[in-house]
């Protein structure tokens, strides 16, 4: 079943105390989901424990991490396994970031690795993929995502696709206050799902959820989340403020 998602990126803000306060302000202002929504926080490791247990008895609300490591144990300071955080009770894992692409050079070939390794954990994979301004301006945006597509998720099979979910984030988009207008989302979310069925068939490319992730606010949600093949959003800024949230969550609820 393809599920409508509206998915928290808090990035590394908030101390333990503030995530309380953010996750308890949530769920109070939480309006009913039902089994094809979910609500995903995406909050810094640190976090990932608090924000279970505030959040375990909530229906349709999940806690995902914002990247995991592409082996299971080792000597790698400073690192989380997927089956880590599988064993703490996450949900999803972010993968493919812009950020960690540009700041951690975390290529398509070692991100085909961390989503191998989160689904063999038995966690879900939110995989973000996007193009720079220079490749929107050269109209290469397609290939360019395609490729991501296909280096990173392509060695998974049909079975394993049912446990991906896509976020589309153009890099000139995030965090910038510039959005992609609804049909630009619109337009790469069904080129996205074209080469999906190119790839997988129909029925798998018609039950994958395609996020939308880049200065998605309350205030324009519901045009972006209207598109046919909008699914819902991967929010940075705004998953910070409660109403604001709450806001894009409704939208995502009230889409077609
Ligand atoms: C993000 O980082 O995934 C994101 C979409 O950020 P923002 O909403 O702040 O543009």
């Amino acid at each position: 079943m393809r599920k409508k998602i509206v998915a928290g990126n808090w990035k590394m803000n908030l101390n333990l105390g503030e995530g309380y306060t953010l996750v308890a302000e949530i769920l109070s202002k939480l309006p009913s989901l039902s089994e094809s929504q979910q609500v995903i926080i995406a909050p810094p490791f640190l976090h990932t424990q608090q924000t279970i247990t505030q959040t375990q008895y909530t229906p349709f609300v999940s806690v995902a991490s914002q990247t995991c490591h592409h082996e299971t144990s080792g000597a790698f300071t400073g690192e989380i396994s997927a089956t880590m955080l599988k064993d703490a009770g996450v949900r999803y894992t972010l993968v493919g970031h812009s950020e960690r692409r540009a700041f951690n050079s975390e290529d398509n070939a070692l991100l085909a690795k961390k989503t191998s390794a989160a689904l063999d954990a038995g966690i879900d994979v939110i995989f973000c993929c996007g193009e720079s301004l220079d490749i929107r301006d050269a109209e290469q945006q397609n290939d360019y995502v395609a490729q991501q597509l296909k280096e990173s998720l392509f060695h998974l099979d049909a079975k394993a696709m049912s446990n991906i979910v896509i976020a589309y984030e153009p890099i000139w988009a995030i965090g910038t206050g510039r959005t992609a207008s609804a049909q630009q989302a619109q337009d790469m979310h069904q080129h996205i799902r074209s080469v999906l069925v190119a790839q997988y068939g129909q029925e798998v490319a018609q039950n994958t959820s395609i996020l939308y992730g880049g200065s998605c606010k309350a205030s324009n949600a519901a045009e972006l989340f209207a598109g046919e093949d909008v699914d819902g959003g991967l929010i940075g800024g705004a998953a910070l403020v409660a109403d604001d949230f709450i806001g894009i969550i409704k939208a995502m609820i009230a889409a077609k």
